[in-house]
């Protein structure tokens, strides 16, 4: 019996990692903010030696020009972490019950849980800023509204960050913390 060979249909989660370059002429290591490792693998916290090249996308080396390099440690707190308080920025995709969906690069999760990489089935409403959906507006109950992903911020261009203004009427954070605007966002100061 032959089988066709298919092309790989991984589902892959966006996450920042650490680098090495295999060649051995060569010392390059890396930080890349946008790794992208398979989700399984990601969600059962399969440690990065535990992974094998079939799991993440391979990234080229800088300084030589490899192509084929070894993902050392994910996940990375990185320095372009964004975080208030206890609070880490991250690019959300929401869903609300009447089947409007969005993206907002002004979500905001607990810090401690994104270290830990807690998938998003795992999260109580206690550990993000809820968003309201600007299609229902306040004929619906918050609740009703739901983080489906997150992931890392990717660098500015990449992302799709609000076009003119951050929707502040619909943000939780905005409403009753903090402006996601006026914020002083530090960086991470661990490596
Ligand atoms: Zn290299
Ligand atoms: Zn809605
Ligand atoms: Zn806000």
């Amino acid at each position: 019996m032959t089988r066709t060979r298919k092309k790989d249909k991984i589902d892959r989660e966006c996450i920042p990692a650490k680098w090495s370059c295999a060649n051995n002429e060569c010392n390059a290591v890396w930080e890349s903010s946008a790794t992208w490792v398979s989700k399984v693998k990601v969600e059962n916290k399969i440690s990065a030696k535990d992974l094998t090249k079939r799991d993440y996308a391979k990234q080229k080396c800088k300084k030589c020009g490899n192509s084929d390099n070894n993902l050392e440690e994910y996940p990375l707190v990185i320095k372009k972490l964004i975080y208030e308080e206890k609070w880490y920025r991250v690019y959300g995709l929401w869903k609300c019950e009447c089947k409007n969906e969005w993206a907002s690069a002004y979500t905001w999760i607990s810090l401690e849980l994104y270290k830990n990489i807690t998938p998003v089935s795992e999260l109580t409403e206690h550990d993000y800023f809820n968003q309201d959906c600007k299609t229902c507006k306040t004929n619906h109950d918050i609740k009703d509204i739901k983080l489906t992903s997150y992931r890392h911020l990717r660098r500015r261009n990449q992302d799709k960050l609000p076009p003119k203004r951050h929707m502040s009427e619909h943000c939780e954070k905005c409403q009753k913390h903090k402006k996601c605007q006026e914020h002083k966002s530090s960086n991470y100061p661990i490596l």
